[in-house]
């Protein structure tokens, strides 16, 4: 899953007391574009006249404009109210929001070593100045005395959520910690960050230090050419002779589907499978047990009980037991499914001359690989030219326009970074503009890799004018040649669909204030609008419509379309069962109080309950469990599978209407895309969905049950 680059919230970016420190060579104002009103078509940035030399300066004097702001606003004689201090520090520093997301998105979609060292030079300015306002005492009081009076205030919902946003925002903080307790979180938060940091140091030199060295030829049985000359390359960087594979996930991945060596397939699993638990110097283990206890203490000194209910409080979950149930729930019908794939792939493996009784997680990849092909005799070269870059754009406009009566203008006159972006203006169905839309979609050498969602612009009113948003897709897909279009496969063509349902979430967004408009939603609420339009890919009535030969213009053959349908579902139950298993450990590390018991105790008792594979002592998931570890992922692992149970079951609500059926997306649309975060996630979902989500449409699209 991919999640989007959000717009970074208001009330980090807009606001600053930061004094200007920065001794970067200073343009006057008056040329600096990125200083003065946007005089282009919509207000686009002029990205013509933007050079990199701009940002600095820009970025300065809007912090300096914002401080001043903020003062006026901290300094204001009249008595706190909802408007002169919620709604002014939502305002403030407009013209800082108005820059730096500009800034950021050249450095994902373009980036030159110049857009760098800005990105570099501005990051920390900028997290300083976040910090001046999250710190700022004088503010706080008025923002916790406008807080303090909100049952007397006559707000509308998303005033509410405006005011608990920015309110929450200063207390998980510790806003409201005494002096001594305001120390200790900061010595807290500076050690967490350090634990996290070499934590992922361990992990990237455990990885880096192993290497399989392989001189016999007869040990690649089994390779495809590629997996060959990747080893060799390797081995040649290295000065060695022969082929060289690592734990990198291009060298580990493959060896373990493809390499005939059962020995060698064991030798580099069990590398993998004990990263950070080797018991050197790169061992993780006493990091885990620090970062669990720090974080519970972290957790507790803000008043929650587990670091769990610290992190979920602001999500559509809440709360640890509702994960908990929620995970328990699905696993009664994964765990069933996953014993009856591994029975069918052990049969499958002594068809193919496996001697043993067992198949361990060394053999998981070789069998499933082999089986899937022999299933599902379909692949991306087969696909692909069904999937003309241009013809599945048309497509996913024409679907837009079914569901929600959007149409699409191409624009010349717009500026962008590359002549490869191509713009669109996109209109309502009253003939309204509803936003600029940019699209991305070629590999270039400043563009990182991947896919995202963007803008630099977020929909919210301003003086009563409805501002709307600009909004850019990012992708790497296969580049057209002078013979060949842009074909894609059917990943990316999942891809395309799911980057522009998160375009929509922004595109169709109504929302007053900026903090809560578009994509800025509960963390895992995020994923719904653009997996929801995953789930269009496969049916057979969207693919019809667009997905033709690009040669002879042959409507794809529905029999390619189930078996798509049906490899999505293979070994889905041990999939599952996995998630449940990553999801479960993430939450007895972070759901209870620190119990003092090691990774493999608590490991094993999680294993007991989501394992089919027979357990191997002496390896551990948690060592290696960058997302909850060092990502941003602890206590949020649950999320990957609660925005499916979320994105099938919304799209069950079009299925059984018919996929098009005009109410539902009216539905769809009011109640969830053009929402935001003005409302609380489960209150948006109730209203769509009459009730709250169930998990059976996930599992009959998973068939994980009939
Ligand atoms: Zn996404």
């Amino acid at each position: 899953m991919t999640k989007p680059v959000l717009l970074a919230g208001a009330l980090l970016l807009t606001n600053s007391l930061l004094a200007q420190t920065s001794t970067a060579p200073k343009l006057p104002p008056m040329d600096n574009p990125l200083l003065q009103p946007f005089a282009t078509p919509f207000q686009t940035p002029p990205y013509d006249k933007i050079k990199v030399e701009h940002f600095l300066p820009a970025i300065q004097s809007a912090m300096t404009e914002g401080r001043r702001e903020i003062d006026a606003l901290v300094n204001n004689a009249a008595k706190p109210t909802f408007e002169n201090t919620i709604v002014a520090l939502e305002r403030a520093g407009e013209q800082l929001s108005r820059i730096t997301p500009i800034l950021f998105h050249l450095n994902g979609a373009e980036t030159t070593p110049e857009i760098q060292k800005t990105v570099k030079e501005a990051s920390p300015l900028l997290t300083e100045y976040g910090n001046d306002i999250s710190l700022n005492e004088n503010l706080f009081a008025r923002v916790k005395a406008v807080w303090d009076s909100r049952d007397k205030l006559k707000l509308d919902a998303e005033g509410k959520m405006l005011l608990e946003k920015t309110y929450k925002g200063f207390a998980r903080n510790g806003a409201n910690l005494n002096e001594a307790d305001k120390e200790k979180l900061r010595a807290l938060n500076k050690e967490l960050s350090q634990l996290s940091i070499s934590f992922n140091e361990h992990n990237l030199a455990e990885t880096n230090e192993f290497a399989l060295e392989i001189t016999e030829e007869k040990e690649l049985a089994g390779l495809p050419d590629f997996v060959r000359e990747g080893a060799k390359a390797e081995a040649k960087k290295r000065g060695k002779e022969g082929w060289v594979f690592t734990l990198q996930a291009p060298s580990y991945g493959p060896f373990l589907q493809y390499a005939d060596n059962r020995e060698l397939r064991y030798k580099l699993w069990l590398a993998f499978a004990k990263r950070g638990f080797n018991g050197d110097k790169n061992d993780n283990q006493t990091i885990i047990a620090n970062l669990v206890k720090l974080r519970h203490e972290k957790a507790t000194m803000l008043g929650y009980k587990t670091w769990a209910d610290y992190v979920l409080e602001d999500r559509m979950a809440e709360n640890p037991q509702k994960v908990r149930d929620f995970e328990l729930n699905l696993l009664s019908y994964a765990k069933p499914a996953a014993e009856r794939d591994l029975k069918e792939l052990t049969t499958y493996a002594k068809s193919q001359g496996f001697s043993e009784n067992v198949l361990q997680r060394w053999d998981a990849a070789y069998y499933s690989e082999k089986l899937k092909k022999e299933k599902y005799a379909i692949n991306d070269e087969v696909l692909k030219p069904y999937f003309k870059l241009e013809n599945v754009l048309d497509g996913l406009f024409l679907l837009t326009t079914k569901l929600y009566g959007l149409t699409f203008k191409e624009r010349k006159d717009i500026s962008t970074w590359h002549p490869e972006v191509k713009t669109y203006e996109i209109i309502d169905e009253k003939g309204h503009l509803l936003a600029i839309w940019y699209g991305d979609y070629f590999p270039r050498p400043g563009k990182r890799a991947g896919a995202w969602n963007t803008g630099t612009r977020s929909q919210h009113f301003e003086g009563g004018q409805d501002v709307r948003p600009h909004v850019i897709n990012v992708c790497n897909f296969t580049r057209p040649t002078e013979t060949m279009p842009s074909l894609l496969t059917f990943r990316e063509v999942e891809t395309l669909f799911h980057e522009f349902g998160h375009a929509l979430h922004a595109m169709l967004s109504h929302a007053k204030y900026e903090t809560v408009s578009g994509t800025s939603v509960a963390w895992d609420f995020v994923e719904l609008p653009s997996q929801f339009m995953e789930n269009f890919c496969q049916e057979p009535e969207v693919l019809k419509m667009f997905a033709k030969h690009y040669q002879t213009g042959e409507v794809i053959p529905s029999d390619y379309i189930e078996k798509i349908r049906a490899s999505s579902n293979f070994l889905a139950g041990i999939g599952t069962a996995r998630q449940v298993n990553l999801g479960l450990t993430d939450l007895a590390w972070h759901g209870q109080a620190p119990t003092g018991e090691s990774v493999s105790e608590v490991e094993s008792k999680v294993a007991e309950q989501t394992e089919v594979y027979p357990l191997v002592p002496g390896t551990a998931v948690s060592p290696a469990f960058a997302h909850i570890f060092a990502g941003g992922y602890s206590a949020g692992y649950y999320s990957y599978m609660w925005s499916e149970v979320l994105d099938a079951d919304a799209f069950d609500a079009f299925k059984e209407k018919g996929i098009f059926n005009p109410e539902v997306a009216k539905s769809f649309r009011e109640n969830i895309l053009s929402k935001g975060g003005s409302e609380k996630a489960e209150v948006l979902y109730r209203r769509f969905r009459g009730r709250d989500p169930k998990p059976e449409a996930m599992l009959r699209r998973a068939g994980l049950v009939q």
